[in-house]
């Protein structure tokens, strides 16, 4: 039985029925509006379209930036498979690229060189596809630079990330296009739902066209193209619209969860770093546990004391669906999904409770599991 859960959100039927009542008579539309006006303003962008999931955001950001079948996107391997998913729904094939070691996000260094290889292979990537794991960004300039460099268009999935700054930026609003997700354990949820974020109005119109089953503008039904049903329920977007004024408030119960887990654990665990400039949300807390440690058998002794710890992402280039992908690695994602684990990070928890996942995992680590 899990007595202490890994994120979970309590449903706030204060702030929900008090959000519904300023609704109260008014189109639904106004509501998925307000949500759009109130993201952008919270991230700093021109414009926010909101989706019924992020997976859809990355969805109809591929296909806005107009990535096809047999085009390439370059993305992280160490990342949740919702990342790649939309880069196979395009027919696109992806090039995997592994970790480095500061943040645990896409390694600069190795990008730079598969695109080098690329290059010379005459066939360059479509789009670069990076993720803000767990909240804390990626080396934002040094992957801006190179981007440029060769002029491919960037989409940031920061799925987890809503809250995080990059030298005072929010994370979303660096690449062409940014996706959030609103989904049941993110810090800040709508039970479901995600949006796209962008300073181009054209990829904006071109999603919130597609996330419409494609209907073109005419006094009857006209449509020159395949579309999705991709709009974020009403109810979601109020739900969630009620939750993202409270994002600081959620950005510092996460921070300061990580804080005491890091002053909790052993000296020996490693983390992901935030450096000069760079502000985490700290979705989940994560640590490596020592060298010769087990992460999958520590998830599994932990569940037995009813705490619900995950291991870290297995990377994309070791999964059945995407193995056989061109990748460029190091070994660092495979050391992270080794040892790697995330420890219960959701906004009820207490420094209590904190203390005691520690301990369990100490009394684990010294006896065996
Ligand atoms: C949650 C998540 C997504 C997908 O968001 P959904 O709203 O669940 O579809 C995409 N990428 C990452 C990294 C995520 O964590």
């Amino acid at each position: 039985m899990i007595r202490i859960p890994l994120s979970y959100n309590s449903i706030n039927t204060v702030a929900l029925s008090s959000i519904l009542e300023r609704y109260q008579g008014k189109h639904h539309n106004q509501i998925t509006r307000d949500f759009e006006d109130q993201l952008a303003a919270v991230v700093g962008a021109k414009y926010a379209v909101a989706l019924n999931s992020g997976t859809a955001a990355i969805h109809l950001a591929l296909l806005a930036i107009g990535v096809k079948q047999n085009d390439v996107v370059v993305a992280p391997t160490f990342t949740y498979v919702a990342t790649l998913n939309p880069v196979l729904y395009v027919g696109a094939t992806p090039v995997l690229i592994d970790s480095e070691r500061t943040t645990w996000n896409i390694d600069p260094e190795l990008l730079r060189v598969s695109l080098q290889a690329q290059s010379k292979q005459g066939k360059l990537p479509k789009a670069i596809v990076i993720v803000h794991t767990y909240g804390t960004p990626a080396c934002l300039n040094e992957i801006m630079e190179t981007a440029n460099q060769y002029e491919i268009p960037v989409i940031e999935d920061a799925a987890e990330s809503l809250g995080a700054t990059y030298q005072g930026k929010s994370v979303g609003t660096f690449g062409e296009i940014g996706i959030f997700s609103f989904n049941n354990n993110k810090a800040v949820t709508g039970f479901g739902g995600g949006a796209i974020v962008t300073n181009n109005s054209h990829l904006a119109a071109k999603a919130r066209f597609l996330a419409a089953q494609a209907r073109e503008d005419f006094q009857f039904y006209e449509h020159r193209n395949i579309g999705f049903n991709y709009g974020i329920n009403p109810l979601a977007a109020a739900y969630a619209l009620s939750q993202l004024v409270d994002i600081e408030k959620f950005t510092i119960k996460r921070k300061t969860l990580f804080k005491n887990y890091k002053q909790l654990a052993p000296d020996t665990f490693i983390t992901q770093q935030e450096p000069t400039g760079v502000s985490s949300g700290r979705w989940l807390s994560t640590f490596l546990l020592p060298e010769d440690a087990d992460g999958v058998g520590m998830v599994a002794a932990l569940k037995q004391a009813g705490i619900e710890a995950r291991s870290v992402w297995k990377p994309m280039h070791q999964q059945p669906l995407l193995g056989t992908k061109p990748a460029y690695l190091n070994g660092n994602s495979d050391d992270f999904f080794k040892r790697g684990i995330c420890l219960p990070s959701g906004n009820n928890l207490d420094e209590a409770t904190q203390n005691e996942i520690i301990s369990v995992m100490n009394r684990l680590l010294q006896r065996g599991y």
